[in-house]
């Protein structure tokens, strides 16, 4: 049995913790924070719950292969899968269009609103159904795979939307609501597959939200962890890797305190993993993704007010284009709302949980980082941008004017505190048009015991991405703990059952 000191407890860490376990080895998660979770993560302000993160969970339909790795981490438990009518409403104009989860039913409004685009919504939504096929989870009962005949005959549709930023995908409509519908949910330079890739995983039921959001659903991992015989050890931030001989045999840590290993995983943030706590080079795939500035980095600031829900007219998103002035002050051009009534033990009964959400770029992301050095002015500037924010939102609803009242504020500078990425983000790369889909390496040269198990290996990131990171670190472990059984005559590790 091998011991795996895994740095960090987000859905990585925790993921690679289970696995490790389910492979029979022994996993200490080292967690910097009092709790784990990382970015899957919930908290209370007063009698009101916030939640971080899930808007949308690939892997939800039984049918998908995501949903077989979500069970073995047991973070879908027996809860409800909570599938909204729609994923989210762009108003453009005065008009109203929602990615819905019954595809004829989005063909069918997006056709209304614009007939004179029927061909460029015909492949569009061709290209979805191609997709869906692709993952297994295409035909009217979400559970269809293609044949090899689907994957040749769909290949040149598909290629036509991987080549094309969303910028350039809505210049194919004619339209204006239709355009910024595209536009409006991943901004203009995101790979359009990106966004067919929502699509289909929304329409084809496998995008919902487990009871309870994230904060309960890193409880599940954190559960199933425990349950298995790993250990979680919280307020441990590693500083340092030991190494001797291109092996790691030891991990210090920030209160002055060692832990040995046979074999580490670390799953922070890339930049701060190779500028703090290893030695060594990044490697090369991973230092050319930083320094290419088409794979941008983002983050995003938000505000969580109370209100009455009767005042509320939407589900899910709502996404609003913002007047200009409006827009230079806080650099985006929407607004992006979301209620959170599907979850009715988030707020007090008759009351409601409304976040809005602003992304921002690196530049700016890096600002706010540097302005909390500055504790009256990173307030002042809070204070600032959460009333403009609750101007624009009572401009747009006025009904609200008298119920919607800040609970909370947070920033890139919160995430990076709280999560230690370097600019406060918390996905990976932006995912960009003609980008390779395919995972970065999870080793390091130079350190045979040291797997990577980060989201930062495939734009663009999310969940389902870092869970599998986790996962495939341990099965790296597998394979050289298999190296050694058949070099030494080491005894193997009996496999526990996976169920
Ligand atoms: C607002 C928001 C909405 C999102 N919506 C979705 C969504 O709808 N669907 C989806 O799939 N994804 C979504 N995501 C993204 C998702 O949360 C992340 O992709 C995922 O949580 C990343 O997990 P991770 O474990 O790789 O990284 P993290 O969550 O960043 O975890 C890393 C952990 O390592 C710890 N750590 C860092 N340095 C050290 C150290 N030196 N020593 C010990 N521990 C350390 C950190 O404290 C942290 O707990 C959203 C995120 C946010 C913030």
């Amino acid at each position: 049995m091998a011991r795996v000191l895994i740095i960090g407890g987000g859905v990585s860490g925790l993921s690679a913790g289970i696995y490790a376990q389910l492979y029979g080895h022994q996993a200490i998660v080292c967690e910097r924070s009092e709790s784990v979770g990382g970015n899957l993560i919930g908290w209370q302000r007063n009698e009101y719950h916030i939640d971080n993160c899930i808007h949308w969970l690939t892997g939800t339909n039984p049918h998908s292969d995501t949903y077989k790795m979500w069970e073995e981490l047991g973070a879908l438990g027996d809860v409800e899968i909570m599938q909204g009518d729609s994923l989210y409403t762009c108003e453009y104009g005065g008009k109203r269009l929602s990615l819905k989860k019954d595809l004829d039913e989005l063909k069918q409004d997006m056709l209304l609103i614009s007939p004179q685009d029927k061909n460029e919504i015909l492949s569009f939504i061709k290209a979805i159904e191609a997709l869906q096929y692709i993952c297994n989870i295409g035909g009217k009962d979400h559970s269809e795979g293609f044949g090899a005949w689907g994957y040749i005959s769909s290949f040149p549709l598909l290629l036509k939307y991987h080549r094309m930023s969303t910028k350039e995908l809505a210049r194919c409509f004619k339209s204006e609501m239709i355009r910024q519908f595209i536009l409006c949910f991943l901004g203009d330079d995101f790979a359009s597959s990106a966004l067919l890739f929502v699509f289909a995983h929304f329409t084809a039921l496998n995008g919902g939200i487990p009871r309870g959001s994230s904060y309960e659903m890193a409880q599940r991992m954190k559960n199933r962890l425990v349950s298995l015989g790993g250990e979680i050890l919280t307020k441990k931030e590693a500083i340092k890797i030991n190494c001797e001989n291109g092996i790691a045999h030891s991990v210090l840590f920030k209160d002055g305190t060692v832990a040995e290993a046979d074999y580490i995983v670390l799953t922070p943030d890339p930049k701060m993993i190779f500028e703090k706590i290893i030695d060594l080079k990044m490697p090369r795939q991973l230092k050319q993704a930083y320094d290419n500035r088409r794979l941008f980095r983002f983050s995003s600031y938000h505000c969580a007010f109370s209100c009455n829900c009767n005042d509320i007219d939407f589900t899910g998103d709502f996404i609003f284009e913002i007047p200009e002035n409006a827009q230079r002050k806080l650099h985006t051009k929407y607004l992006i709302l979301r209620e959170f009534s599907h979850e009715s033990s988030f707020a007090p009964k008759g009351k409601c949980v409304l976040q809005s959400l602003t992304f921002c770029n690196e530049r700016i992301a890096k600002e706010f980082i540097e302005l909390r050095k500055n504790t009256n002015a990173y307030r002042a500037k809070k204070q600032e941008l959460a009333s403009l924010i609750k101007e624009l939102i009572i401009a747009r609803f006025p009904k609200l004017e008298s119920s919607l009242t800040l609970i909370d504020m947070w920033t890139p500078a919160t995430y990076h505190r709280y999560v230690n990425s370097e600019i406060g983000s918390f996905m990976s790369f932006a995912m960009v048009p003609k980008q390779s889909l395919s995972r970065m390496s999870n080793k390091i040269k130079g350190l045979k015991n040291v797997f990577l198990a980060t989201q930062w290996q495939q734009a663009p990131g999310g969940l389902p991405i870092a869970a599998q990171g986790g996962k495939l670190a341990i099965e790296a472990i597998v394979k050289a703990e298999a190296r050694q059984v058949k070099h030494n005559s080491k005894k193997p590790v009996p496999i526990k059952a996976f169920n």
